[in-house]
Parts: structure tokens; C-alpha cells; sequence
């Protein structure tokens, strides 16, 4: 289930209401988890609408900033539903670095930037580094690369960075920094930290654009707030101005990316850096019940508190939490199907014919790393149990999908020569490395983009007619194509260009060709289609409900929404709905709840994480108990934690014992015992469900 999908009417409990109205000066709202902080960011937006003193905004005037392109959808679903869609179609709820785009693409130009520039991903970006530091070593390529991106994350440029490099190896990064730079200057590309790191540039150096966003922007209110880094923050006070009014609310115990670089200190500073920042408790977890908020509480409570803070529930006792012994990691995923199997008959039987109640979505099964999610994918798929693996491999990390980008990259941007080699040679159209060697080497010459070089004269000098004749074809083919994409607006037209593209570059021959297995060509030909059908959509002029009005969405060219792709990560947004269980890192759960709840692989070296024995830090222990509050406090109503006795490691099995933080649930201790009250009013529920579903099957029958 996604998060938030209980349809608990529109309530709020005082201190909630209280962050709501407060709307003349900051606020942070710091709470635990479940306690209704997502709830009051929906909430004071529609607050932020609605005429009054601090208030009465358009809805462009208000920036919601989440943590994932995932939760920015969910939030303006929720904001629709408060709303309706034509009022939440125009709220700029995004991520941080999509709120970087928009800035650089409206303003990058002060930078330097053209409006159309590229955004590359983690892999464009290996590949600029192995090829700047002459280096087929993909390690060392991705070593310089977290190197360069907490320098970038510390505001610091390649040649701050030498002089202030430490070691040999710190001034070999910092000279493959310089080359990066310049690179990415020359493609008019950007990386993800620049996203942050430009933006920030461009309002600290340019008081026009900073007064013109600043304006522009007159609420802004930030989700998740522990978890943003140093630049985020920087970024954050320049967008509010002196006296800027923004809602924040986050909870240090929920703060997980601090191996990112995100940093508590953000909300240490806060009171200092705004001293009429009103800061606002919550109490009340309306999420889970009392046994799972004490195994949640219990934990925490081991980590030094930076805010104290008191959480309680009354949703009443409910089932205890559960312990699985697992013999290894097969065993471990039979039990969890098994489990959810034979729990989710027992609420078929009490809520017969209540899909609320007995959808496979409202199951998930959690875990610390990728890689475990394997044998619960078997699993679930031996028992015919449908499900969707979030926080693994994107949609658009498939080779397939990053083929097709790399095409629409480059008709967005021409200069992108990253996207200029995927498309030139993907499918293969006769232009081969030698060709591309020789284009490249006169590109670095005369200082231009691959594309501006294959149109320049003085090339036919350097190449056959052959390879020169293939060029100018692809180039020719590009021009014609981009023409196209900017004149086709709306999903049916769009979708009828991008499948004679399809055709035109023989891309469904291409997966064919290059995959032995016909199945595995197969799938990825549908992802394509999926693919087409997502941008389609996309292109909007489809006509939607909005309370009873019909209204056609906007129309967007197929330029317009290529423009925005390499920002949204995942499809996730499309599966929101299905009736499907969850497989999901306990990282990309943040935020979310499920009815019922799996922890799978609780063992020390999963959780707390460490690859040798004892080579963990106090500092990362408590990160990872942070992680486990995490995920303990995603369950509503019953949750299940699972151990292993042995695990799998490299090829062997190693003996594997408990998580620490097991103990640290206190489960042994229970709960108060059941409230006598408590339980007559469970079983009054029970005999009357029961008495419900025997009158049901009655009047079936007769
Ligand atoms: P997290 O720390 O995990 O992000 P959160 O503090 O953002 O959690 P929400 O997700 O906003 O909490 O709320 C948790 C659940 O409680 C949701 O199902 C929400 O609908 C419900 N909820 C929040 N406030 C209330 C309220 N006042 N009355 C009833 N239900 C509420
Ligand atoms: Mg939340």
C-alpha cells in the first residue's frame, strides 16, 4: 500500500492545526515517526490557498520540497484530493535537485548555461571520468567520483580542491576534477550535485534572480527535513530571503543519509540561523499500534537524544511483535510467503469481501541491501503472490530505456556528447569507433560538440566518404526527428511519433539481435512500449475529472517532457496502485506504512551493517539504529522481525547472529498486559465480523 493510503478522514489534532495556521514566521514541526508531519505539509498548503493575513497564495507560490521524485507524486495526490487537480497542477512539488533544474534552466544562463543543458547520470558520468583519467578501472573511475561529489557537496571547485588536497591521491582527483569540469562545461551538462551546487551559485551571485525566486516563492516547506545536506540548506535560506516564511518538518531519529553527507547540524542551526523559527512537538503516532511503538521507542532510546520527544499511540495493544528464526536465507523467504499467506486467510475470513483489508498491498517485506530481495522475489513467485521490488533497479537504469534516453537527451540537447555516442551507435547504423575516434579528437581541436563537428566542412578531410556519408546521415536524421518532437504536442500524436522512430531505427530488431533468449527480447521490447506509453502520457490532453468538472490537461510537446526525464528515477509513481506486495530497502521506505510488515535479514553484519567484523563506528551504529526505527515504525498493525542463523557470504555460509538491535526491542518484556477492556472489545469485533460473514454467505446462498 502506499503510504498514506489509510483514508482516514480529514482530521488534525491541535498542535497539527497549530503548524498549519502558523503562517507568519518559520516553522519546524520535529516529530516522530507517524505522527502526521507529512499530513501537516498537505494540509498548510491548502491552508496557503485560502484567503487570510500570511495566506492567500497562488498556488505557484508555494514549493513543496520532498525527498523523492516517489513522494513528490504522492503528495500531490494527496494535495489533489484536498484541492482538486487544477489548482495542485500548478504547485511546484519536487524534489530538491528538480527545483534545480528549474531554476537553471530558467536562469542558468547567468551561469553560462543554455537553457536546453543535459543532466547526466552515475553511469555518463563513470564513463567521463574513466576516459578523463585515462583509466579503463571502472573502481577507480567510481572512486574519484564519490571523491569529487562530496567535494562539489562542500562547495568546493577542482582547483580549491588541489589546493587543499591532502594526499597523492586527493591531488591526482582533483587534476581529473579539472578535466571533469571542463567536460562538462563543453557538453552544456550537468551532474546531480550540480543540480544543488549551481543553483546555490547562481542566487548567491546574482541578486536579480535571487530577489525574482525569492518573490516568486512566498511559502516553502520541506518534507523529511533531516535528511538535507549542507548545500541543501544553503540553498533553502537563500530561496526564503531574511525573513523568509517556510514550514520544515522532519525527526533527527529518522535521519538515514548522513553517509550522503546529510547533516543533523541543519536543524541545530535552524533556531539559530531563524531566531522566530516556531518550533512544534507532535505526540500522537497515528500509525501503528502501542506494541509496535514500544519496540520502536525502545530502540531509539539506546542513541543520545539531541531532541527529546515522547510518542504514543492509541490504536490499543494490538499483536505482539513477532520473532522468525530463519536457517539462512531460502528458509527465510519461505517463512516470510508463508506467513503473509497464511495471515492474509485469516483476514479474509474475519473481512470477507474488505480488499482494504486483504489486498497484497497492504504486505511488504523490508530489508538493508539490493541483494536481498532475491529470494523473496523466488519465493513470492513459486506461491503465484504478485509483488513490485522498490529502491532496486530503476525503470530507467535498463539498457533499453537508457538507449531511448540517450536519443531524446540529444534531441534536447545536441551538444550532449555522452547521448550524441549512445544514439550514434545504438542501433548500430555503420558508424563505427574508428569514425567516432576521429569526429571526437577534431571536436577537442576545434572546441566544439561532436554534432557541431559532424556538419563542419574541414571534416572531410579527416574521413572516408563512407564514414563521412554515415555521419551526415545521422545528423540529418536527428534534425528531422528533433523537428518533429517539438511540433508534436499531446499524448495520441506523441505516441504515434515515437513508434515510427521506433520503426525508423529498427530498435525492436536491435533487442532481438543482440539478446540469445527470445523471452529476455521480449520483456524489453515491452518496456519499451511502456516507455512510450509513460511519455505519452506525459504529453498530457487527456481529460480528467476535477470534482465534477471535466478539464483537458495541458499539452506538452514530446521536447517539453524528454526535457524533464533524466530527473524522475522511477516508475513507481505508475504503480502506486497495484494490488501487489512490497519488496523494498528500508532507505527507500522512508516515509511510507504498510498494514503489515516484514524486517527481513535482522543480523548483525546486515543490520548494523559492516563488511568485516567490528569496522563500524559508533557514529554508523547509530545511523543503522536510526534505520531500524525506521523501518520498525513503517508497520501498522503487525510486524514480523527476521533473523538468520547462518548467512550467505561471497560462497560460503557463515554463522550469523542476532541483530543487536533485537534486544534492544525488548520484546521479551511485552506490554502492559492486554487491557481487560481492551480485549472484550477485540472480541466483540471478532464475533461480530464473524456473525457479518456468516449472514453474508446466507444470503449467498439463498
Ligand atoms: P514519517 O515520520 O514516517 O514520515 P509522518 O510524521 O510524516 O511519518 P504521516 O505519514 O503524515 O506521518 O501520518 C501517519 C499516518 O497517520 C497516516 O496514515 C496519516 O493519514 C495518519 N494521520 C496523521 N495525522 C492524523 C490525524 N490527526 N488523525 C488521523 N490520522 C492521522
Ligand atoms: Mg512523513
Amino acid at each position: 500500500m502506499s503510504s498514506h493510503g489509510s483514508s482516514a478522514p480529514a482530521m488534525m489534532n491541535p498542535a497539527q492545526m497549530e503548524a498549519v495556521q502558523h503562517l507568519h514566521s518559520p516553522c519546524l514541526v520535529l516529530a516522530g515517526a507517524g505522527s502526521g508531519k507529512t499530513r501537516v505539509i498537505t494540509h498548510k498548503i491548502a491552508r496557503l490557498l485560502q484567503p487570510g493575513p500570511g495566506a492567500d497564495l497562488a498556488p505557484a507560490e508555494i514549493a513543496a520540497i520532498t525527498f523523492t521524485n516517489k513522494a513528490a507524486a504522492e503528495m500531490r495526490e494527496r494535495a489533489k484530493s484536498l484541492i482538486g487537480a487544477k489548482a495542485s497542477g500548478k504547485l511546484l512539488i519536487c524534489t530538491f535537485h528538480s527545483l534545480g533544474v528549474k531554476l537553471l534552466r530558467e536562469d542558468g544562463e547567468a551561469l553560462g548555461l543554455k537553457p536546453q543543458f543535459s543532466i547526466l547520470d552515475a553511469d555518463d558520468v563513470t564513463s567521463i571520468l574513466r576516459d578523463a583519467g585515462g583509466t579503463t578501472d571502472v573502481k577507480q573511475a567510481r572512486h574519484w567520483q564519490w571523491t569529487i561529489s562530496l567535494w562539489k557537496n562542500q562547495g568546493l571547485d577542482s582547483s580549491q580542491a588541489l589546493s587543499q588536497a591532502k594526499s597523492d591521491d586527493e591531488q591526482v582527483a582533483a587534476r581529473v576534477m579539472k578535466l571533469y569540469e571542463e567536460r562538462l562545461a563543453a557538453y552544456q551538462a550537468v551532474d546531480f550535485d550540480d543540480l544543488i551546487g549551481m543553483p546555490l551559485k547562481l542566487l548567491t551571485e546574482h541578486e536579480h534572480v535571487r530577489k525574482k525566486w525569492q518573490k516568486q516563492l512566498r511559502h516553502v516547506l520541506v518534507d523529511e527535513y533531516q535528511d538535507t545536506n549542507a548545500t541543501q540548506y544553503e540553498l533553502l535560506k537563500l530561496l526564503v530571503g531574511q525573513d523568509g516564511i517556510f514550514t520544515a518538518v522532519g525527526d533527527d531519529d529518522q535521519s538515514i543519509y548522513g553517509w550522503r553527507g546529510a547533516t543533523l547540524d541543519n536543524l541545530k542551526k535552524l533556531p539559530q540561523d531563524f531566531p522566530n523559527l516556531r518550533v512544534i512537538p507532535l505526540e500522537q503516532n497515528y500509525r501503528s499500534t502501542s506494541a509496535i511503538l514500544r519496540a520502536a521507542n525502545n530502540v531509539i532510546a539506546t542513541n543520545p537524544k539531541l531532541f527529546q520527544k515522547t510518542l504514543w499511540s492509541d490504536l490499543g495493544e494490538g499483536d505482539p511483535v513477532k520473532l522468525l528464526e530463519c536457517d539462512n536465507e531460502e528458509h527465510e523467504a519461505e517463512r516470510a510467503v508463508a506467513h503473509f499467506v497464511t495471515h492474509r486467510m485469516n483476514l479474509l475470513e474475519k473481512h470477507p469481501g474488505d480488499p482494504s483489508k486483504t489486498a497484497w498491498s497492504n504486505f511488504a517485506i523490508l530489508y538493508r541491501a539490493n541483494h536481498q530481495a532475491r529470494p523473496f522475489e523466488q519465493a513470492l513467485r513459486r506461491a503465484n503472490i504478485p509483488y513490485k521490488v522498490s529502491g532496486g533497479q530503476s525503470f530507467f537504469d535498463k539498457a533499453e530505456i537508457k538507449d531511448l534516453c540517450g536519443w531524446l537527451r540529444l534531441l534536447v540537447n545536441n551538444d550532449d556528447d555522452p547521448a550524441f555516442l549512445r544514439a550514434a551507435t545504438t542501433p548500430k547504423r555503420g558508424i563505427g569507433h574508428q569514425t567516432l575516434g576521429t569526429l571526437g579528437e577534431f571536436a577537442g581541436k576545434w572546441k566544439v560538440s561532436l554534432f557541431e563537428a559532424l556538419f563542419t566542412e574541414s571534416l572531410a578531410a579527416t574521413l572516408s566518404a563512407r564514414a563521412l556519408g554515415s555521419l551526415h546521415e545521422f545528423g540529418r536524421y536527428v534534425n528531422d526527428l528533433e523537428h518533429r518532437a517539438r511540433h508534436t504536442f499531446g499524448g495520441e500524436d506523441a505516441k504515434l511519433l515515437l513508434l515510427e522512430w521506433l520503426k525508423d531505427i529498427s530498435y525492436e530488431q536491435h533487442l532481438y539481435d543482440g539478446e540469445e533468449n527470445e523471452k529476455v527480447a521480449a520483456a524489453r521490447w515491452n518496456n519499451v512500449l511502456d516507455f512510450v506509453d509513460w511519455i505519452a502520457r506525459r504529453c498530457g490532453g487527456e481529460i480528467e475529472n476535477d470534482g465534477g468538472m471535466t478539464i483537458e490537461t495541458e499539452k506538452k510537446s514530446v521536447i517539453d517532457v524528454a526535457q524533464s526525464i533524466s530527473l524522475i528515477t522511477s516508475l513507481a509513481e505508475r504503480n502506486a496502485d497495484q494490488n501487489v506486495v512490497t519488496l523494498s530497502t528500508l532507505h527507500a521506505s522512508k516515509g511510507l506504512e504498510w498494514p503489515h510488515v516484514v524486517l527481513a535479514g535482522i543480523n548483525e553484519g546486515s543490520l548494523p551493517f559492516s563488511r568485516e567484523e567490528g569496522d563500524i563506528t559508533p557514529q554508523q551504529i547509530e545511523e543503522e539504529r536510526r534505520l531500524m526505527y525506521v523501518g520498525i515504525t513503517r508497520a501498522r498493525l503487525t510486524l514480523v522481525i527476521s533473523a538468520l542463523k547462518r548467512r550467505k557470504k561471497g560462497r560460503e555460509y557463515v554463522q550469523a547472529p542476532p541483530s543487536r538491535f533485537i534486544a534492544e526491542m525488548k520484546l521479551g518484556e511485552g506490554g502492559p498486559k492486554e487491557d481487560p477492556r481492551e480485549k472484550l472489545r477485540r472480541l466483540r469485533e471478532e464475533l461480530a465480523a464473524k456473525a457479518k460473514a456468516n449472514a453474508q454467505s446466507q444470503t449467498q446462498t439463498h
